[in-house]
């Protein structure tokens, strides 16, 4: 998806009814849920390489941890996305700066932020978890760690993202464009044939954001959340929205207390909508997964989908949203 539109518009595109198969829930309110196959794998927006990838390896029976890690790794590499790794749209002063994470269903989370020049951050989220006695780390600290580990440094801004940059320069009254510009961040949940859940979370963030901002997706809780008895959640869209309501570990306590994935993606979406009277100019949306395998998902503004891949198929769902 490319920054090259910098109009002050809310573009909403998409509106559409979700799409209700067989052997996968979408826990639509009213709707009996059925379990979805497992395993299975859902992931934010419309990336199906990289829910075809999770698949792939779910269904050789690798864990639900490297088919999250594999299968957003395909849109870290991914130089047409602006949102997400290389080719990411660089922070105001021209550096692209990227945010990750990963959770296993151990509990144990690994998680890099103001990451520049690593073409994958989420690999180096694990080597965090695997190998530090940490959770978090950033900056340069974060570089010297993944250099020390073996990754090689990368310039990743391309000449087509420093164009749409030098253009900002210029008009500087960019406003992301909802659904069109703000919504590349890619979060990825999984359960394998164990019956084990692990997610993934990984983005360059908004666009010419201030120096040294830092979103949502590295955040353990508000990105992504998920506890192995329950399941998972990953968060898109207006990263200190999200980080305001700890959106992703509210679904999980939601689901916990016996709500299904589509009744508390909607609750947190709700108190998004509750607290903050300016909740038209942003969009945030919300995906989870059950340890059943059900599947839920709610927004502000229409226009978000995601894909679920199940069963060797991937299926790109348009999610219900407030407005
Ligand atoms: N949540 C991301 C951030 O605020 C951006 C997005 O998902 O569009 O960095």
């Amino acid at each position: 998806m490319k920054r090259r539109n910098f109009l002050r518009k809310v573009g909403i595109a998409g509106v559409g009814l979700p799409l209700v198969s067989s052997n996968l829930s979408f826990s639509l309110p009213d709707e009996k849920m059925i379990p979805a196959q497992i395993p299975v794998s859902i992931t934010t927006w419309n990336f199906h390489e990289a829910g075809k990838k999770s698949g792939e390896l779910l269904a050789e029976g690798k864990s639900a941890l490297e088919a999250v890690q594999q299968g957003v790794m395909i849109e870290e590499a991914n130089l047409d996305n602006t949102t997400v790794g290389n080719g990411g749209a660089p922070d105001r002063e021209g550096e692209v700066t990227l945010d990750a994470c990963i959770m296993a269903p151990d509990g144990n989370c690994g998680s890099v932020a103001y990451l520049k020049n690593i073409e994958h951050p989420v690999a180096v989220a694990r080597k965090v978890m695997e190998e530090t006695p940490h959770v978090m780390l950033v900056g340069e600290g974060a570089y010297n760690f993944a250099i020390q580990n073996g990754f090689k440094p990368k310039n990743l801004l391309t000449e087509n993202s420093e164009k749409e940059w030098k253009k900002w320069l210029e008009e500087k009254d960019y406003m992301p464009i909802i659904n069109i510009e703000n919504h590349d961040t890619i979060g990825m949940l999984a359960i394998d044939k164990t019956g084990d859940v692990a997610g993934a979370c990984t983005t360059s963030g908004l666009a010419y954001k201030m120096q040294g901002r830092v979103g949502d997706s590295p955040i353990i809780g508000s990105g992504l959340f998920l506890d192995n008895e329950i399941g998972g959640a990953v968060a898109t869209g207006m990263g200190e929205e999200i980080l305001k309501n700890v959106s992703s570990f509210l679904v999980v306590e939601l689901m916990r207390q016996g709500k299904t994935p589509q009744e508390a993606c909607k609750i947190a979406i709700e108190r998004i909508v509750e607290k903050n009277p300016e909740y038209k100019g942003f969009q945030v949306a919300l995906l989870a997964l059950n340890k059943q395998g059900e599947v839920g998902s709610y927004c502000i503004h229409p226009g978000f989908s995601y894909v679920v891949n199940s069963n060797g198929e991937n299926k790109n769902i348009q999610s219900d949203s407030f407005l």
